[in-house]
């Protein structure tokens, strides 16, 4: 009997995500242009139980062995191969079918391939999928954008796939028209780039300007998952600082490469807040340091050059005293208070282009499903949903009352981090840049008086 749909691309999330699919109940083809992919999936699907996954080394007997109107999803290296791959399957399939793009895809492609596939009769979707390899498996948030008629056709699939939340339920929803699918999912990557250039601050003043362990930062990030910051990064930091490397001579952290890449969604989401004109430096400053991060032999030398006999070491203050404990608190609401500005950054840029796109997204409901099984879950995601359905016209996450009585009551403790950072030659651009874009915010009169009279 045909199957009830079909995933083309079975590279890491495509293999979890048919596996998924599969396990609640739907059977499935699958396909890859690498055969031996295809293969592998399906013996993986025999030893995870027997799943219903049928794979097809040939587009055609793949196309046609999917159920009118068909449904497709495919997870592909974004750009040419997705196109390439349209033409291999749209080859074989009849007007009505459907394609679904699950990667992370530059939205503009997604809105071109929806009007040449509606020329020629087809449903096209972009979908945002969150949660890597293991969100594809077990659950995650979907961020499905573009026609409404194909998502209600597979909506019932697509309920069962995403993570469920106890009290948000299933972590998608139909977000809206052309390619909002994938930008939001691009923002969302966005916002993961400034949490996690948040938190490796949090971890940098901590442990250089605190002394802090490794077991010390272990507790620390253990005992903030309990609370307010209670999130999925959160919690698999405090695990990572118990990892020890392979030969068990230190901790892994120490002896990883302090260098990272990029995969593009990050750069995306700064270049459209440019366009858009929209302020997103919690998020620019995290695309900066990765930059920066990157130019690792030169700052070894620069290391050199800064410690050398002629400039001596007095470029920072030595003399700081450190109250451990105090450093810690301070630290916990320094890091609520520049998360809640990169959220706040973010929301701001999808309502933008939710306006000049007439795509009517609502943020209430991106923060409902970004709690499921998505990277950048985390507890106060749930009294982001809540500000934005008491006014869904909120101008900025932190003038709503609740969250504004936060900032309030956390920025001395944030000021001092900030200081204490700075006053020891550790740069903490995220959280530098959380902060004065909350204090160019919430003033009334800025200097721009003097800039207009300049130019
Ligand atoms: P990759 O992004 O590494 O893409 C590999 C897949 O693309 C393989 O199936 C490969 O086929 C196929 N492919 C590449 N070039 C072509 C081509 N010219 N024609 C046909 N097929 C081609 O896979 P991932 O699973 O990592 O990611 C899939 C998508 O999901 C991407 O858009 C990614 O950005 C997104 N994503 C990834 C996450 C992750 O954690 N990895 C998380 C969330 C989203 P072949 O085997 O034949 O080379």
């Amino acid at each position: 009997p045909p199957t009830r749909i079909g995933l083309a691309g079975l590279a890491v999330m495509g293999q979890n995500l048919a596996l998924n699919i599969a396990e609640k109940g739907f059977p499935i083809s699958v396909y890859n242009r690498t055969t031996s992919k295809v293969d592998e999936t399906v013996e993986r699907a025999k030893q995870e139980g027997d799943l219903p996954v049928y794979g097809f080394h040939d587009p055609q007997s793949f196309v046609r062995s999917i159920q009118k109107p068909r449904v497709i999803i495919m997870l592909l290296k974004g750009g040419a191969p997705v196109d390439q791959t349209i033409k291999t399957i749209s080859a074989y399939m009849d007007k009505g079918d459907c394609i679904i793009d699950g990667g992370n895809e530059w939205y503009e492609n997604t809105e071109r391939r929806e009007e040449e596939m509606s020329g020629l009769g087809f449903l096209y979707l972009g979908m945002g999928v969150s949660g890597g390899e293991e969100g594809a498996r077990r659950g995650t948030a979907l961020i499905p954008g573009g026609s409404f008629e194909a998502y209600k056709y597979i909506e019932d699939i697509l309920l069962k796939v995403a993570a469920q939340v106890p009290d948000g339920g299933p972590c998608v929803t139909y977000i809206g028209k052309g390619g909002s699918g994938n930008f939001v999912k691009m923002v969302h990557n966005g916002i993961a780039y400034g949490d996690m250039q948040l938190i490796a601050e949090a971890y940098d003043v901590l442990k250089s300007v605190g002394n802090l362990t490794n077991q010390e930062l272990r507790s620390v990030f253990s005992e903030w998952n309990k609370g307010e910051l209670s999130s999925f990064l959160i919690e698999i930091t405090a695990d990572i600082f118990g990892i020890m490397d392979d030969k068990g001579d230190g901790y892994l952290v120490d002896k990883v490469l302090d260098k990272t890449g990029m995969k593009g969604t990050g750069k995306w989401t700064v270049q459209q807040a440019a366009e858009l004109s929209v302020a997103a430096p919690t998020i620019a400053a995290s695309l900066d340091s990765r930059f920066l991060s990157g130019l690792k032999e030169e700052r070894v030398k620069a290391a050199k050059i800064f410690k050398s006999v002629e400039f001596g070491d007095n470029l920072i203050e030595s003399d700081q005293t450190v109250d451990k404990a105090k450093l810690v608190d301070d630290v916990r609401q320094a890091l609520y208070a520049s998360r809640i500005c990169s959220y706040a950054q973010g929301m701001n840029l999808i309502r933008a282009k939710s306006m000049e796109k007439g795509w009517e997204l609502k943020l209430g409901e991106l923060a409902r499903i970004w709690k499921g099984h998505c990277i950048i879950r985390a507890v106060f995601l749930d009294r982001i949903e809540k500000a934005y359905d008491r006014n869904p016209k909120l101008a900025n996450l932190v003038v709503d009352p609740e969250f504004a009585e936060e900032m309030m009551e956390r920025q001395s403790a944030w000021r001092r981090v900030v200081c204490a950072a700075i006053n020891s030659g550790i740069a903490t651009p995220g959280m530098s840049s959380s902060l004065a874009y909350f204090d160019t915010y919430r003033r009334e009169r800025l200097p721009a008086n003097f800039e207009n009279l300049t130019s």
